[in-house]
């Protein structure tokens, strides 16, 4: 079995969806799972649905309306009988939609975002399976809901991974086996609670619904079909010589993701190392071309790798008293950064102070910086840059630090952190 996961940019249009078809014809010998995400900017669309709905900042059926009138485009394009079983399928959708954000709110806003938000990835597979089936590649679609079983952490739900494999091996493996289909279409992104309530798993997470997939399975290899050529070594809007990496070892591809590597989410990598499960990074504009594998290779390339985080803020705690920063204040300290759910993305601590970069966050910040306040002296600098290499050399800091003042660096024998502010 193979795992694909197309995301919304690859679905954004009809030309997309026929793309994807394209590319699936190449593989008709194969068993493959698809996972789809919501089309182009649907997610954040529905976002503002929510909002509405919950906040009441805006009118609801006018934050639909633009969501309807852009996949009825879409399906208008793809579909030129306009009999065809699929708009009704979709007009039930939005129905369903309408009739969630009629009452009232009933649990917490993270609760009604999910509900909510869901859909985007529903109406997505249900056209393109539909619109598969009528170009002769006979798929089944599938409810992510009925395999992905999660808890009820609203919006970046936990994976039961015993469930799901369960799930996935009495439910989904006997379609395949038994020759029901050789194809099939499911949601990333999403999940279901034990009470049978729909959940996400955090923006961007379709990747990782993939990999969820690929390792219940225990499938062959994984593909994410990407608008990039795969993953690159830079982001090419700060460097204009990129380098394509062919071929990265797990740990690269994760160290890689958590500093900040857009390509690939973070969460997407343990499940498949722990299977020995390949990935590989593909251009759905050029299929043909071999992108990267991500594997538990011998010889992962050691080309330097550039990650820039742009709009840092560095929080630096010091005790009021000139005692001593020990794990005492630094448990209260994580704690403190923890419930205002802020990550930290470099950290360094000294005997009297302790210093933090995190991503700006206009509401966050000022939440976290008066609870630190209330036993440290706090200060912060925003307005910078973390910029980490792996594979690095001394050429290459240099390279990155023209023209910049060194706040803060860390490094470990593969990976260099600097958080910079830039003079240019
Ligand atoms: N549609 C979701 C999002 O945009 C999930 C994904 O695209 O991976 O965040
Ligand atoms: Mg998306």
């Amino acid at each position: 079995m193979k795992v694909f996961k197309f995301g919304g940019a690859s679905v954004k249009d009809a030309a997309g969806v026929r793309n994807v078809a394209k590319i699936l014809e190449c593989y008709k010998e194969e068993k493959i799972l698809v996972i789809v995400s919501a089309m182009g900017k649907t997610t954040n669309m529905l976002e503002k649905v929510a909002e509405a709905f919950y906040h009441k900042n805006a009118d609801v059926a006018e934050q639909i309306k633009p969501i309807r009138e852009y996949h009825l485009a879409i399906m208008n394009e793809l579909f030129s009988n306009k009999n065809h079983p699929v708009f009704d399928t979709i007009n039930n959708v939005f129905a369903e939609l309408e009739w969630a954000t009629d009452g009232e709110q009933t649990k917490s806003y993270d609760f009604e975002y999910d509900q909510i938000v869901s859909i985007g990835e529903v109406i997505a597979t249900r056209i393109v399976s539909a619109y598969l089936n009528e170009t002769g590649l006979q798929n089944l679609w599938l409810d992510a809901r009925d395999y992905i079983s999660t808890d009820d952490t609203w919006r970046n739900a936990a994976v039961n991974w015993e469930l799901t494999e369960k799930n996935v091996q009495q439910n989904l493996v006997p379609l395949f086996k038994e020759g029901k289909t050789k194809l099939a279409i499911t949601q990333g992104f999403i999940g279901v609670t034990s009470e049978n309530y729909t959940t996400t798993l955090g923006r961007e997470g379709s990747d990782f619904t993939a990999a969820i997939f690929a390792y219940s399975l225990s499938a062959k290899d994984v593909t994410i079909w990407k608008d990039v050529p795969g993953v690159l070594n830079a982001d090419p809007k700060w460097f204009d010589d990129t380098v394509l990496l062919n071929k990265i070892s797990y740990r690269d591809a994760i160290e890689l993701a958590w500093f900040g590597t857009s390509v690939i989410h973070p969460k997407t990598i343990q499940p498949l190392q722990n299977k020995n499960i390949p990935l590989y990074v593909k251009s759905f504009i050029e299929p043909e071309k071999t992108g990267t594998v991500v594997s538990n290779t011998e010889n992962p390339q050691q080309i330097p790798s550039f990650i820039y985080r742009m709009n840092q803020v560095l929080i630096s705690i010091m005790s009021k008293d000139f005692s001593f920063i020990v794990e005492k204040n630094l448990m209260e300290i994580f704690k403190s950064f923890s419930e205002a759910g802020i990550k930290i993305n470099i950290m360094q601590n000294t005997a009297i102070s302790f210093s933090a970069s995190v991503d700006d966050d206009k509401y966050k910040i000022p939440t976290l910086i008066s609870a630190l306040q209330k036993d440290f002296k706090v200060a912060y600098n925003s307005g910078l840059e973390l910029i980490t290499i792996r594979h690095y050399d001394q050429q290459t800091i240099e390279r990155v630090t023209i023209n910049t003042e060194v706040l803060l660096e860390l490094k470990s024998r593969k990976t260099v952190q600097l958080l910079v502010k830039n003079l240019g």
